[in-house]
């Protein structure tokens, strides 16, 4: 799967059509990821994520992306781990879908991933990678028309990368995608 990357950064420096955020339900900006991309847009996004009427958890809403070198921003609300019998797998695969549905549909080609809802929101690591890789994966072998030119899974620390990394070999050796 020549289509993603997983490196390890700042997503606010990345750049990408479109980078996704770590939001929380109201869209009110807070810590982690989405303090982070506050901060480097500008006070435009959130008064443009303050007119968006929240957002439920394993959906996404799109904006501007003001000051960061992305077009977009599309606000993802994964989440928060509540021992993984209250439908956070299928919620945090549906904020994977719907975050990249959103980029194809506004015309992005290249997008950039946070680590959805293992920070703040306790997610156990290596579950939500295999979420993350095999969402993307399906995603893009079902994008036959090659929209999207490039999915980044961007994490920010060294244990997060290794996670991802060694999530994403386990899955291409059991044949389910190859870089
Ligand atoms: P959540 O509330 O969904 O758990 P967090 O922002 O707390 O979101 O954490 C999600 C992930 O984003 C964590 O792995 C955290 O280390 C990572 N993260 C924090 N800041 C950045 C950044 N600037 N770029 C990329 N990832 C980041």
């Amino acid at each position: 799967m020549n289509r993603i990357q997983i490196v390890q950064g700042d997503i606010t420096k990345v750049e990408v059509d479109a980078i996704v955020n770590a939001a929380n339900s109201r869209l009110a900006g807070g810590g982690g990821v989405d303090g982070a991309i506050h901060r480097a847009a500008g006070p435009g996004l959130i008064e443009e994520c303050s007119r968006l009427g929240g957002c439920d958890t394993g959906s996404a809403k799109i904006t501007g992306a003001y000051d960061l070198p992305a077009r977009y921003v599309i606000h993802a609300v994964g989440p928060i781990w509540q021992g993984g019998q209250a439908g956070e797998p299928s919620l945090l695969a549906s904020c994977y879908r719907r975050s990249l549905e959103l980029a194809v549909e506004h015309g992005a080609r290249t997008i950039a991933f946070p680590a959805i809802s293992c920070g703040i929101y306790g997610y156990p690591l290596s579950a939500a990678a295999e979420i993350a890789v095999k969402e993307v994966v399906s995603f893009l072998e079902l994008d036959e028309s090659e929209s999207l030119e490039m999915v980044l899974l961007v994490c920010f620390d060294s244990g997060v990368h290794e996670c991802y990394e060694r999530v994403f070999e386990d899955l291409c050796r059991r044949g389910r995608g190859q870089r």
